[in-house]
């Protein structure tokens, strides 16, 4: 039954969904804002549906639905990853059916023949009974900004990857499924980038936390962050769905707010991380920051 409700909202979805962004725009701010604002209930969606969280499976399939959609509109070929995934115990499985997900992700590819991808994500799903604008609408509206900039660039000499994981909320099971998969594909993976928790800078300093960043990545931020005038702190460990990546032996980094220093969202998985409390100058700060090591690693 609840296949059908779920089928039966993909077809009416996808029948009137139009695109995530506004014709004609090219600032990217104001594209961040609509994203964060349909994501979140602040705006409906183009079928009418607001959706106030991201928690249920029939809502992270309408929120996948929407953020394929998105990435349709600014002419990347989106595609979905599909997981099945075992409960703990046999028993569990067999009461309750295996996990199942989406992920949604689109190449931009290499313009120069390349094997290398970089991958850059952030999970769209909330917790029970928060519309997550900043966890982590906010993440996804980063990676959104950064992938249309990097399909501008006339020469990318990476295949890039832009990712949106469902399941983080729930022991980061979506972007586990995906970096099993990058891994079985057997991909040269050149490194992981993921996004949570970048909408909130209460003392206004801009500042960024950079979680157990590889060596080469960390050198890479702090040099171009230094450039933009944007402090920024180590801290180690994995809190997000840089996790996943790193329990697998990938290189990665995990960008979000400033949690060293306390400068961080209070509003995390409650009722109030609501669209009005997203913090959007520092939102597009962080972004550029994104996009600069992206581009950066696009030209090298
Ligand atoms: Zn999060």
């Amino acid at each position: 039954m609840k296949n059908l409700v779920v089928l039966l909202l993909f077809v009416l979805v996808g029948s009137q969904v139009t695109l995530g962004q506004t014709p004609g725009t090219r600032h990217t701010g104001s594209m961040q804002k609509e994203l964060v604002a349909k994501l979140t209930g602040h705006l409906p969606l183009e079928s009418g549906f607001v959706l106030t969280q991201r928690s249920k499976s029939f809502e992270r399939a309408i929120a996948a639905q929407y953020l394929e959609e998105s990435l349709k509109s600014i002419g990347l070929q989106a595609r979905k990853h599909q997981y099945t995934v075992s409960n703990i115990n046999l028993i569990v499985d067999m009461m309750f059916h295996p996990i199942e997900g989406t992920n949604i992700y689109a190449i931009i590819p290499a313009t120069n023949a390349s094997d290398e991808y970089v991958v850059f994500g952030a999970h769209y799903d909330s917790e029970p009974g928060s519309p997550g604008a900043i966890d982590n609408a906010s993440g996804v509206a980063l990676c959104y900004a950064v992938a249309k900039q990097l399909a501008e660039l006339q020469v990318r000499n990476r295949n890039f990857v832009v990712v949106f994981f469902d399941q983080e909320e729930d022991d980061e099971i979506g972007s586990r499924a995906f970096a099993q998969w990058a891994k079985e594909e057997g991909r040269n993976v050149h490194s992981v980038h993921t996004t949570d928790l970048v909408g909130w800078d209460n003392n206004g300093n801009r500042a960024v936390e950079l979680q157990s960043p590889a060596a080469m990545l960390e050198s890479t931020y702090k040099a171009i962050a230094e450039r933009l005038g944007i402090p920024i702190h180590i801290t180690t460990g994995a809190s997000s769905d840089n996790k996943s990546f790193l329990e697998m032996g990938f290189d990665t980094i995990a960008i979000s707010e400033e949690w060293f220093n306390g400068d961080h969202t209070p509003h995390i998985h409650k009722p109030t991380d609501v669209y009005s409390t997203v913090n959007f100058e520092y939102l597009s700060s962080t972004t550029e920051l994104v996009y600069e090591v992206m581009k950066q690693l696009a030209e090298n």
